[in-house]
């Protein structure tokens, strides 16, 4: 394979992102704020399985593609594309995810898209390939606040993990528990005009 390079594999079989616990942080803040009637336990599954799914492309490293490949990390699987097919198929579940079609479409797509959002707020690695097949340009967010993370535990341990989870926990979780805390309100305060 043209592109397979062996010196490069340790680093870069350790790619970079924001930690793998921290995604999930998005559909469980979706769910929580908008509560069991509009999202199911089932569909919370799906959105939290949905939220980490693009990393699955970090197997690209061991087939030796490279990390600026369309096939690379933060390649098609971070694409808005790739977002819809994981919803659609999402909602052609409807019915074993225990909601409609348009609720585990939307909140899937919503869950699968933030994932590459969130890495492109990054401050290390590639951009993310939003706009995969029509263009191969990796874009990252006008601020890169976000500390970035190693795959590997050993890396992270010895590289500041707890730097990268304080910056997780300010800039991931702190805006989503606010979303959680916002859609709450509205929903309570909904229900008590009723
Ligand atoms: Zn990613």
């Amino acid at each position: 394979m043209a592109n397979f390079r062996p010196a490069r594999l340790p680093w870069a079989l350790e790619p970079e992102m924001p930690s793998i616990i921290s995604h999930p942080a998005v559909p469980l803040a979706l769910a929580l704020g908008l509560g069991r009637q509009v999202v199911s336990e089932r569909l919370l599954l799906a959105g939290v399985a949905a939220s980490v799914v693009p990393d699955l492309d970090v197997v690209a490293f061991r087939l030796g593609i490279p990390y600026a490949d369309d096939l690379g990390h933060r390649g098609f699987t971070h694409s808005l594309l790739f977002a819809a097919f994981v919803a659609l198929a999402a909602a052609c579940a409807f019915r074993a995810l225990r909601t409609t079609f348009t609720r585990a479409f939307w909140f899937v797509l919503v869950a699968t898209a933030s994932h590459g959002i969130l890495d492109s707020f990054t401050n290390g690695g590639l951009g993310v390939a939003f706009f995969w097949p029509w263009s191969g340009e990796r874009y990252f967010a006008p601020i890169r606040v976000i500390e970035v993370s190693p795959l590997s535990i050993q890396r992270f341990i010895s590289e500041g993990g707890a730097r990268v989870l304080l910056s997780e926990l300010i800039w991931v979780w702190a805006p989503c528990a606010l979303l959680a805390a916002l859609l709450l309100t509205v929903r309570k305060t909904r229900a008590l005009g009723d």
